[in-house]
């Protein structure tokens, strides 16, 4: 089983590691800070080299695979089974993808703190992020004062930490998983990993999360679409 760096440390830019498997252009490592795409978040991208400089991929993509992580390369490497290399991913990519993803769990926050219904879908991009509300009377008003909000408690400067819980005390916290609120995934977890955005809001989580809200700087809404009655749709960008 790969070691997920990322999970523990989100702020991990290079790591060294070795070589378990190859599978044409899938390369796995014993473990590796880069983030495989998945929960609205995207793959981080970046390089890695062996220990002389001699072999290189550029890594475009990562996936998850049972337990290990596939470092999909772009082009032929050359690396075999036991090279150790050094891995770099690509930190501006995955900075923004640290601040979109704080920034979508402060506005599921307030949602779920100040009104009734909640989020329906989110993902996250480089350069924006879309949610989508399932929230009664839902307007542009209601929306931007949602993000006003949600500014709020950025400008707080809020220490964001990682906890892995119990199952016993995680069950414990009132709605610790938005999307799963019969916590069936949690039921079959030893340990939840959650992200404790301090004194403001608490969920289960396996992305990565900037260390203070302060970090996210300022939201603003690029777009809001009406999809229907149960379906708005807003786009953030942060700057
Ligand atoms: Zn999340």
């Amino acid at each position: 089983m790969a070691e997920k760096l990322y999970l523990t440390d989100s702020y991990l830019k290079e790591f060294r590691a070795r070589v378990t498997a190859i599978d044409g252009n899938r390369i796995y490592l014993d473990k590796t800070a880069f983030y495989p795409s998945g929960g609205g978040q995207p793959s981080d991208s970046g390089t890695l080299v062996d220990e002389v400089g001699s072999k290189s991929a550029v890594i475009a993509d990562v996936e998850k695979s049972g337990n290990e992580v596939a470092h999909i390369a772009d082009e032929g490497h050359g690396f075999a089974i036991g090279n150790s290399v050094l891995g770099r991913i690509d930190w501006e990519r995955r900075y923004a993808h640290m601040r979109y993803h704080t920034a979508l769990h402060i506005i599921d926050g307030v949602v779920h703190r100040d009104y009734q219904g909640g989020i329906t879908g989110g993902q996250i991009y480089e350069d924006r992020a879309r949610m989508d509300f399932d929230v009664p009377n839902m307007d542009k008003a209601m929306m931007l004062s949602i993000l006003e909000k949600a500014q709020e408690v950025v400008n707080e400067s809020h220490a964001v930490s990682v906890k892995f819980l119990g199952k016993e005390e995680a069950l414990s916290i009132k709605e610790l998983s938005r999307t799963d609120p019969g916590n069936e995934l949690l039921r079959k977890l030893d340990t939840v990993r959650v992200i404790d955005i301090e004194g403001f809001d608490m969920q289960m989580d396996g992305g990565t999360h900037v260390a203070n809200t302060r970090e996210v700087g300022s939201i603003s809404m690029l777009s809001y679409e009406n999809k229907g009655s149960h379906n708005k749709r807003v786009t953030i960008k942060l700057g």
